[in-house]
Order: C-alpha cells, then sequence, then structure tokens
C-alpha cells in the first residue's frame, strides 16, 4: 500500500485557484524533498462544478472527498450563481462536505504575526503575540435542532423558533477535541456557555467538567459565561489559549477573534471529524475567506490564509509539526521584510501579487528547511 498521503484539492471559484495556485508549489516542493510524499487529486466544487457537471460538488467528487486523508478547499461562491435556486448554489458543495465527512470540530485560530499587530482594531501591545484557538461545534446546536420553523399563531400573528440541543456524545467528542489541542498548546482551555441561563449550557458545562476530572486533570479548565467571553476577547484577547464552545456562540465568537488578527487574508480554519479505528480523522481546511469576486483574476488576492491552512494540515493531519512550523516561520520572516499583498500593505511600500507572495514564502522556507 502507498504510503503517501492522499490530498483532495478543491480550488473552487474566484480567488480560490488563484490562492491554490500558488499552495500547489509549496506542495510540490514538500514532495520533491522526498521527506513528505503526496498524491494530489484534484476536482471542481462550487460554482464551477455546478458549470461543469451540473451540481455544487459531484457524487464522485464527494467519493474522492471520503476517502482522501485530507482535503484542501478554497473558496466558493460569486455573482454570477447567485440567482441559482438554494439545492444547486455554490455553497451547497460545502455544507454538503462537512455534513458527509461528519466534520463536527472547527478550528479557528486567531494568531496575530508581530509584524502585522498594527493592521487589528485594538492596540499593539493587546496582540501583539496573540494566539488562540478556538474549538466550535459545528454539527449540532441551534442551527440543527428540530422542533424549528415559522408558524401562524391563532391571534394571526407569525411565530419562529428554532431548538438548541446538545447530547453527552456531542458535548463529549468535541470537548476531546479541545483537550487535546490544549495539551499540546498552553495547557488552558476555557470552556464557554450560557448555563446561567440555558439547559443546554448547564449540560455543556457538566460534560466538560467530567471529561476533564475523569481523563484531563492536567489541562487547566475554566469556564466562561458566551457574553463575558465576547468581552474579554477585546479587553484582554491574550488570556486565552483554546477556547472550546457550540455551534451558535462559536460562530459569533470565532470571528470576533478573526477581527483582533486585522485580515481575512491571514485566516486558516481547519474542521475535524471524529477518528477511524486507526486513529485517523476525516478533515477539510479551508481559508476562512470568500471567493472575493471583487478582486478575483487580478493576481491581488493574499495566499497566506490558504497556506496556513495547509500548516494546520500538516500539524493535525499528520502529525508533522516541524514542517508545519517551518511554513508559519517563512511566512513571519516574509512579512517582517515587508512583502505585503494590497490587503495587508504597508504605506508607502508598493503591494507584491499573489504569485510574488508564494515565491517569497517559498524562498524563505527553501532556505530553513534546505
Ligand atoms: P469575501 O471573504 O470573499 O471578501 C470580503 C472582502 O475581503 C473582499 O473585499 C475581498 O476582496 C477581501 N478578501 C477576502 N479574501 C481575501 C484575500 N485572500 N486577499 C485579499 N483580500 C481578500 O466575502 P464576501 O465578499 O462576503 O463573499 C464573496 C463570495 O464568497 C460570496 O459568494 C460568498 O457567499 C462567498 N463566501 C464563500 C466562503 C467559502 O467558500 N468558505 C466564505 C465566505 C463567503
Amino acid at each position: 500500500m502507498s504510503a503517501n498521503k492522499k490530498l483532495l484539492v478543491l480550488p473552487g471559484d474566484g480567488i480560490g485557484p488563484e490562492v491554490m495556485g500558488e499552495l500547489m508549489r509549496v506542495i510540490e516542493w514538500f514532495d520533491s524533498k522526498g521527506a513528505l510524499k503526496f498524491d494530489v487529486d484534484t476536482a471542481l466544487v462550487g460554482g464551477a462544478a455546478y458549470d461543469a457537471e451540473g451540481a455544487p460538488i459531484s457524487d464522485a467528487t464527494m467519493a474522492k472527498a471520503l476517502k482522501a486523508d485530507a482535503v484542501l478547499f478554497g473558496a466558493v461562491g460569486g455573482p454570477k450563481w447567485e440567482p441559482l435556486p438554494f439545492a444547486v448554489r455554490p455553497e451547497r458543495g460545502l455544507l454538503r462536505l462537512r455534513k458527509e465527512l461528519e466534520l463536527f470540530a472547527n478550528l479557528r485560530p486567531a494568531k496575530v504575526f508581530s509584524a502585522l499587530a498594527d493592521a487589528s482594531a485594538l492596540k499593539p501591545e493587546l496582540v501583539d503575540g496573540l494566539d488562540i484557538m478556538i474549538v466550535r461545534e459545528l454539527t449540532g446546536g441551534v442551527y440543527f435542532g428540530t422542533p424549528r420553523g415559522i408558524e401562524t399563531l391563532p391571534d394571526g400573528q407569525k411565530r419562529g423558533f428554532n431548538t438548541q440541543s446538545y447530547t453527552t456524545s456531542e458535548i463529549d467528542r468535541v470537548a476531546r477535541v479541545a483537550f487535546d489541542l490544549a495539551r499540546k498548546r498552553g495547557n488552558k482551555l476555557c470552556s464557554v456557555e450560557k448555563a446561567n441561563v440555558m439547559e443546554s449550557g448547564e449540560l455543556w458545562r457538566e460534560v466538560v467538567q467530567e471529561i476533564h476530572d475523569q481523563d484531563y486533570p492536567d489541562v487547566n479548565l475554566s469556564h466562561m459565561y458566551a457574553d463575558n467571553c465576547a468581552m474579554q476577547l477585546v479587553r484582554y484577547p491574550k488570556q486565552f489559549d483554546v477556547i472550546v464552545t457550540d455551534n451558535l456562540f462559536g460562530d459569533i465568537l470565532s470571528d470576533c477573534a478573526a477581527m483582533l488578527t486585522g485580515s481575512l487574508g491571514m485566516l486558516p480554519s481547519a474542521s475535524l471529524g471524529a477518528p477511524d479505528a486507526g486513529g485517523n480523522r476525516k478533515a477539510m481546511y479551508e481559508p476562512i475567506h470568500g471567493s472575493a469576486p471583487d478582486i478575483a483574476g487580478k493576481g491581488l488576492a493574499n495566499p497566506l490564509a490558504n497556506f496556513l491552512s495547509f500548516a494546520m494540515m500538516l500539524r493535525y493531519s499528520f502529525d508533522l509539526p516541524a514542517e508545519a512550523a517551518a511554513l508559519e516561520a517563512a511566512i513571519e520572516t516574509v512579512l517582517g521584510q515587508g512583502i505585503r499583498t494590497a490587503d495587508i500593505r504597508l504605506p508607502d511600500v508598493p503591494p507584491v501579487s499573489t504569485a510574488e507572495m508564494g515565491k517569497a514564502v517559498l524562498g524563505e522556507l527553501q532556505k530553513l528547511i534546505g
């Protein structure tokens, strides 16, 4: 059996293919080094897949995703496909991947590279060196709970309703991902809910505490209400290491934390499923930005969020922390040299293109790994 890692690359729409193109050079370079061998398959997703194959992700591509060791996803969507019916909109491709790969844990790091501390809306001293990880539960909670709907009441008013619900096992599996991550980082985990006003939050707190007491007593665990967490994220974000929270609070808090870093073009993410018998998890890695139709095709996109997503893949899917750290260090060096795409440009310094940024990072990586 081949020992090569099977990657499925889904560039998608808009700037997706541009940022993925630069990453492919990095992957090919790692591959040429020999230490790290990949079998890379590429397929369509989103609007591009709809145009060519009639669906935002074909069954054949879905089958490849299910067999891959990891999926790299670019971005989907754009004005061309907005008039399409909901069921075949580009975003449905992403949702199908998340659902069928059962990706229940969404990892959203918010890391501030020193060279970019000025880009944050907060004072540089509050965010310089910031490195937090938000683990959001991705497949349960109020976005999926039933009953849900809009009904008409006897008095003619309408009533919209959703159900927040979590089972012990749903909380358990995402909490374990967060505890394991905390052990590999600063050994601190903050679990976030609204146990003061919601029963689902009460259960969440109880389960997380039990897992801690039984299996992770060495991890420094705290609990925080979601509203306080939102305040603390903008007051003193460096107090956090890993945060674990539900789907709704995670949606909001991870976007809030993302903005501490100042730029959409710098933010990666990972979505993980349950480990199989061999301990391998289904996993998908993607930048958090969209397809940026306003700059697509112009060579202006920042490829670094996608590079950082690949670094997460090296770390979390393939347990290659040294290679991941080398790629992150190469990015840090390039940023420190003032090499910037337009979204993070320095005043008075002309920005570089997507390709130039890719080349600069690869150059530094070659110096580091040789
Ligand atoms: P967007 O993230 O695509 O763009 C928001 C702004 O940030 C734009 O001004 C864009 O130019 C800029 N930007 C984003 N990524 C950048 C990068 N790497 N480098 C430089 N600048 C960058 O969000 P949007 O404009 O709200 O959505 C555009 C399309 O993308 C829509 O169709 C939306 O549905 C889709 N979308 C897809 C995903 C995904 O594929 N995961 C996520 C969000 C939005």
